[in-house]
């Protein structure tokens, strides 16, 4: 199984570390062949993502924050330089104000911190898979992450799990309306993963601890899992799927009430 992804071109956001979900999902996706082009948000988050990134010969490592359209304009005409398509948009963003990860949803949810919440996480989906679109051709696909805080309360997860819902949603919308021009759209939900955006929801090293034990597989999911499932979705594998929300999370998402042997 290899060679999955020869020839074709990934355009890859959120790589903040090595402990980012992206950096698991664009290693797999070299390994298998692909050509890489990375974002990453302002100077100060690229001092760490572009020495990174380098290490992988991408093609192109862009700054681009995703709540300004002008600069998913020019992240767009500069990959066009690079690449006349892209095969593979991966979109591994997620941000909420701190304050609105920590404490009772109906105090901490302002309106500024649903705005940017919703705009970061969810919106930017959308303005990417607009800007991009003319770029991909038939057979390309773009892959989001959401997590179960998106359908079931989650403590502390808050404006983040609306955010989410509504980003799920829009996999669904985006599937329907892309499908025309034969671009697949889908999502992984993924098991909670030690990384930067997980360290600023409050209580996540329990929720951690405990979840180990509460899933079918007794344990919790591994970066490179994530990864694969990308690989899936991303590569012909995945040629028939789109719209889903593909859960990576050992099994958590089936439970009910949990005593576990
Ligand atoms: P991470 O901190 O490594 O990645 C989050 C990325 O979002 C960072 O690279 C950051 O630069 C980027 N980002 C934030 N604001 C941005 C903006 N305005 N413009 C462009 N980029 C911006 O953490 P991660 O856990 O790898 O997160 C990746 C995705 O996976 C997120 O959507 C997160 O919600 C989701 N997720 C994480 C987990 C988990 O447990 N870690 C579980 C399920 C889903």
């Amino acid at each position: 199984m290899s060679g999955l992804m020869q020839g074709k071109r990934a355009f890859v956001t959120g790589v903040a570390n090595d402990r980012s979900i992206a950096w698991a999902i664009a290693q797999q996706f070299k390994a298998q062949g692909a050509e890489l082009a990375f974002s990453y948000p302002g100077e100060a988050m690229g001092k760490r993502t572009v020495p990174l990134v380098k290490t992988m010969n991408p093609v192109a490592v862009l700054d681009l924050d995703v709540s300004s359209d002008e600069q998913i304009d020019a992240a767009v005409k500069e990959v066009g330089k690079v690449w006349d398509s892209v095969d593979v948009l991966v979109h591994a963003i997620g941000y909420a104000p701190r304050e609105a990860l920590d404490g009772r949803f109906t105090d901490v949810t302002t309106r500024e911190a649903w705005r940017i919440t919703m705009d970061v996480s969810a919106y930017s989906l959308i303005a990417l898979a607009r800007a991009f679109r003319p770029m991909m051709r038939p057979g390309s696909s773009i892959v989001t992450l959401s997590y179960y805080g998106a359908e079931k309360v989650v403590t502390n997860y808050n404006v983040m799990g609306v955010a989410k819902a509504a980003l799920e949603a829009s996999v669904r919308y985006l599937a329907e309306d892309m499908g025309r021009e034969g671009i697949r759209v889908n999502a992984i939900s993924a098991g909670p993963l030690k990384t930067l955006a997980a360290a600023g929801i409050k209580g996540m090293r329990t929720m951690l601890g405990e979840n180990a034990s509460k899933t079918p597989l007794r344990r919790n999911i591994e970066h490179d899992e994530v990864g694969k499932a990308a690989l899936f979705l991303c590569s012909s594998l995945g040629s028939g799927v789109t719209g889903e929300t593909l859960y990576v999370d050992a099994g958590q998402n089936i439970m009910g009430v949990v005593s576990m042997g």
